[in-house]
């Protein structure tokens, strides 16, 4: 056999025959470069949509002027932040950053030859007596005395009776924690009273709910996480925004921050320092998921126009949250003690959820707070559940696991113990301590020409600022010297900024010294008026000097060398 074989036809006619037999190609619609050229310019399109979008909603809640204004002070900011980050700046910087921190760390961490240091356990324990020498010794430590009402806020009852009964509570249920409420059922009846109570409190509608949390700023953060989350899922909201009052708590800005929620703040002008609704207004949008009011806030103790936001929330259908943290359990007797009482509550309709702080002036112990819903199902958006875990299946309804479960049972107690007439008594002895501070300032001739009271306080704290351009010159002084002077006298005040300013929030120890406070503060306003201190103290050099700085990084690091001070032995 041959190996050659030959082709039945020719090649070429091959060649022919194949191409009339190929069927005649017709030229694609769209080849693959015009695809991409039109998704180039869908993409294009989407990316000026959401940049028109996004500038339309910058301009219509700031305005073009505000923008500017805005978009100046940021790139000021940020030259500011850059000329600090210079190599001779820095040095100059870190050095004194450095002796401020190691002079903070000299006053707060005791030292020297009779201080003992408890670094390591003892090889072997101690016995009962000698932990109770060194606990009076560690509460012996020289501090400012809040037992003489020498602190504004912080200790808010501190009355023998109640830390009596509060530590018959612990003790009774020093063990126990809500997340097992089959082991501990008292605990879990004590919990849903303490909020049934506080919600009917706060007007709460039939179908109202709440849950107990760790404190203020974790009953916040749960209000501003279940607002995201109902945005998400009934809404898809994916960029979330919050409207917040300027003056309202940090813990909304913390919130912001841990959930990743654009902050927009509204000024809280003079002369009544409460949120502006038109800014409130102007700034919403379908991004938004909360708006946020304080009744009263903490630096004035201001309470904004809950009604106003009210209106805006039922317009557009969002969410209100009222910031009841400090008014707590002496806002709700208002009315009943006499005293001009504002609308704050569940009572005005669009007001969704409330945070109160029973360990405020509930005076229950620390670490105790509510945070209360309109509704059951508002709250279930801050629950968190894992069906599928290893551990079994998880639920739990704040941000906690397990709980102390003597907490509750001290707040519980401490409810129990006051009562509404106990609540009514401390409104009528708070607000009024802070109504006699409030008018001696407005009156009095050693205050009245140089400082003023800011706004029109409503509950338990006053704030008061210099008056900017006295009529004479002699009457001006920096409010920081005021708050230094206070403290040198033994007064803790707490200083505030922008603006410049100082608070006294009243609580049960300081009524009993209110008068002796208000001789202090004339003295010194009458030593530091007209002769600014040369040698700064703390206030006026944080505030005055640190804090005047367009770039907040100095205060920002000065603010966590205090926190690394925290934990120094
Ligand atoms: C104290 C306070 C809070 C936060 O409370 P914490 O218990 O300190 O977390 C929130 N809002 C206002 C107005 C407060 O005064």
């Amino acid at each position: 056999m041959s190996s050659s074989r030959r082709l039945p036809v020719s090649i070429p006619d091959l060649r022919k025959q194949l191409s009339l037999q190929r069927p005649v190609r017709r030229r694609p619609v769209i080849t693959l470069s015009q695809c991409l050229d039109a998704f180039q310019k869908i993409l294009l399109a989407l990316f000026i949509l959401r940049y028109t979008r996004k500038t339309f909603i910058q301009l219509r809640g700031y305005g073009i002027l505000g923008s500017v204004r805005q978009l100046y002070r940021d790139v000021y900011r940020r030259l500011y932040a850059l000329f600090l980050r210079l190599p001779f700046v820095q040095a100059k910087v870190q050095a004194q950053v450095q002796k401020t921190v190691v002079e903070l760390q000299e006053k707060l961490v005791p030292s020297g030859p009779g201080v003992t240091q408890y670094t390591a356990l003892p090889a072997s324990g101690w016995t009962g007596e000698q932990v109770r020498t060194e606990l009076e010794k560690l509460g012996d430590m020289k501090h400012t005395q809040w037992e003489k009402g020498r602190v504004s806020g912080a200790v808010y009852h501190g009355g023998d009776e109640l830390l009596t009964l509060q530590s018959e509570a612990f003790k009774r249920f020093g063990v126990a924690n809500p997340i097992h409420p089959d082991v501990f059922p008292g605990v879990r009846k004590m919990e849903a009273e303490v909020v049934a109570m506080t919600l009917g409190l706060f007007n709460a509608p039939e179908g109202g709910a709440g849950v107990t949390t760790s404190g203020g700023t974790e009953s916040i953060i749960m209000a501003v996480l279940a607002a995201r989350q109902k945005a998400y899922h009934e809404r898809s909201v994916r960029e979330p925004e919050m409207i917040l009052p300027d003056t309202a708590h940090t813990a909304f800005r913390k919130a912001a921050e841990y959930f990743k929620i654009k902050l927009h703040l509204v000024p809280c002008p003079a002369p009544s320092y409460k949120v502006q609704i038109s800014t409130v207004s102007r700034l919403i949008n379908s991004n938004t998921i909360i708006l946020v009011g304080s009744a009263p806030n903490f630096p004035h103790g201001i309470v904004d126009d809950i009604p106003a936001l009210s209106r805006l929330a039922l317009k557009h259908k969002l969410p209100l949250h009222v910031d009841c943290c400090l008014g707590s359990f002496i806002i709700p007797f208002l009315a009943r003690a006499g005293f001009p009482a504002p609308d704050f509550d569940f009572k005005v309709p669009g007001v969704t959820s409330i945070s109160v702080d029973t360990h405020k002036y509930g005076f229950a112990p620390k670490g105790n707070s509510v945070v209360l819903y309109r509704s059951a199902a508002l709250r279930r958006y801050q629950y968190y559940v894992c069906p599928d875990w290893a551990g079994g299946v998880y639920a739990s309804p704040n941000m906690a696991g397990s709980r102390p479960g003597a907490l509750i049972a001290g707040c519980w107690a401490s409810l129990m113990k006051m009562g509404e007439d106990g609540y009514l008594s401390t409104c009528l002895q708070i607000v009024g301590a802070a109504k006699t501070i409030e008018n001696r300032i407005r009156t009095s001739d050693a205050l009245r020409h140089s400082i003023v009271v800011i706004g029109k306080p409503m509950v338990s704290v006053v704030a008061f600022t210099a008056i900017s351009k006295p009529r004479d010159p002699f009457y001006a002084l920096d409010i920081y010297d005021v708050a230094d002077a206070m403290s040198a006298r033994g007064w803790h005040l707490n200083a505030l900024q922008d603006p410049a300013a100082i608070h006294v929030a009243v609580t049960v120890p300081i009524v009993a010294v209110v008068e002796e406070l208000l001789k202090d503060l004339e003295e010194v306003v009458d030593s530091v008026r007209g002769n600014p201190t040369e040698k700064k103290g703390d206030a006026a050099a944080l505030y005055g000097v640190a804090g005047a700085l367009p770039d907040k990084s100095i205060v920002r690091e000065l603010a966590e060398g205090f926190l690394d001070t925290l934990y120094k032995t």
